[in-house]
């Protein structure tokens, strides 16, 4: 019997993976054991790309990131060589889950949620901006005057782990838990004094802490060494995040829906593939100069007039084709475009390692997978090893094959799949579903608070 619910907390761990919460370490995590044993539970499919700022944002809108116009961290503005821009919370043009709720009354509460930066006014509740926040002498909540009560709270509120691909470990590791704490602190202060409807909450610190010590717990990562002083910290972290969560369940009455989520997954780095090497040494980009040191790839080293593709480094791959009448100098004749994608889609998805082996890299056309392209999509959008290696955007390499990231230390890469947790509606039994979409959380929780679902919503309740 599904019992409507008045009240509903969403927990957001960013990049959690199933492979650890589910699988590995679940008997060591009591109090996510307690919800997964007593609710619908399972792998959750994240957007394409598997990234934070769509991937969240297709959450809480229940829409695709094309629709959203939103491709990735970054996305491009125009038909240019001006490079990508950041998003943020005024890319999204529908309205979120929280706009929908507070305009039908329900007081929300939403703390780090990416993106929504620059906070935006909640008809009837409260925001404490994301991670993409520049840093707190920017408007960071809604009202502006809540700062005081979040400084108050948290004694000193922190929106982010700075420098998370530096080499300081122990600085990463002691702000992370600070950051986390605080998070928490705050939430449970708003569950307590708030008389509110729906709280939503996303914990970077999953994500932060995963990048920066995957390689240390690992056993497979080329790094790895069994019985260094990290090889416990991923571990220690989820179980401290399970604290963190059991200590917040008490303060919830019986009549609230609680989820756990996570935006994508993550999994080892096996290394990255220098995309702007490949296509130079495949014919399709030409550079002014080839460097004698890695050089990020810019409008200056690229010659324009020969180049037919380029591509921008990431967790995933996005290449751009310099298209006749599209772009500045654009040389692809547009009756050659679809021949053109269809052959580096043919190439790419060839990719080997240095050994020689496939890598399983899969190759996206943005209009095959979404319903609408707003603003401007990649040409194509690429999952190198099906995003066990990076895309590194650097030249200068003299070899498609990295083993580092080029932009800072990263042991780990984004996963496909996230994770799922839905307790205090299904009679308390435990039921693993495979079906499990990210576009399907927001129409599931409104259906469960009993308010009207969006025609334009995308995913299913998840009954
Ligand atoms: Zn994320």
């Amino acid at each position: 019997m599904i019992l409507s619910k008045r009240k509903t907390v969403i927990f957001g761990l960013d990049s959690a993976p199933p492979e650890l919460v589910f699988y590995k370490w679940l008997d060591y995590l009591p109090n996510i054991k307690h919800l997964v044993s007593n609710g619908i539970f399972g792998k959750l499919e994240s957007t394409i790309p598997a990234i934070t700022c769509p991937a969240w944002a297709s959450m809480v809108t229940s829409t695709n990131p094309g629709k959203l116009g939103m491709y990735g961290f970054r996305n491009r503005n125009h038909y240019n060589y001006e490079g990508l821009s950041f998003v943020d919370s005024n890319t999204i043009n529908v309205e979120t889950i929280w706009d929908i709720l507070s305009k039908q009354g329900k007081k929300t509460i939403i703390i780090g949620v990416p993106p929504t930066y620059p906070p935006k006014p909640i008809c009837n509740g409260y925001m404490v901006s994301c991670f993409l926040t520049p840093d707190k002498n920017c408007q960071y909540t809604y009202p502006d005057k809540l700062k005081y009560e979040v400084e108050k709270v948290s004694d000193g509120y922190i929106l982010d782990v700075s420098n998370f691909r530096n080499e300081a470990k122990e600085h990463i590791l002691n702000t992370t838990y600070e950051m986390t704490r605080k998070r928490f602190k705050l939430a449970r202060h708003f569950i307590q004094n708030e008389d509110w409807d729906f709280l939503m909450m996303v914990e970077m610190g999953t994500d932060r802490i995963q990048h920066a010590f995957w390689g240390f717990f690992d056993n497979r990562h080329p790094r790895y060494l069994q019985g260094n002083k990290y090889e416990n910290v991923i571990f220690d972290y989820y179980k401290y995040i399970d604290d963190e969560i059991g200590n917040t369940l008490p303060l919830l009455d019986e009549n609230t829906l609680i989820l756990l989520v996570s935006d994508h997954g993550a999994k080892m780095m096996e290394g990255g593939i220098c995309i702007n090497e490949w296509l130079i040494n495949n014919g399709y980009l030409k550079l002014v100069h080839y460097p004698d040191e890695v050089t990020q790839i810019s409008k200056q080293l690229i010659d324009w007039n020969k180049t037919m593709v380029w591509g921008e480094g990431g967790y995933y791959g996005r290449l751009f084709f310099n298209v006749k009448d599209r772009e500045p100098s654009g040389i692809i004749p547009k009756q050659n475009y679809e021949y053109l994608r269809n052959e580096l889609i043919a190439a790419l998805e060839d990719l080997r390692d240095e050994k020689g082996q496939k890598i399983n890299t899969k190759v996206f056309k943005p209009e095959e997978i979404y319903t609408e392209c707003r603003n401007i999509p990649p040409d194509l959008i690429v999952y190198y090893g099906d995003l066990s290696w990076r895309s590194i955007g650097s030249v200068g390499h003299n070899t498609i094959w990295a083993d580092e990231n080029d932009t800072g230390y990263d042991d780990a890469n984004h996963a496909q799949y996230g994770i799922f947790v839905m307790y205090g509606d299904n009679g308390y039994h435990s039921e693993r579903r495979d079906d499990l979409r990210i576009m399907d959380v927001t129409p599931t929780v409104l259906d469960r608070m009993g308010i009207d679902i969006p025609w334009y919503m995308e995913g299913s309740v998840i009954k």
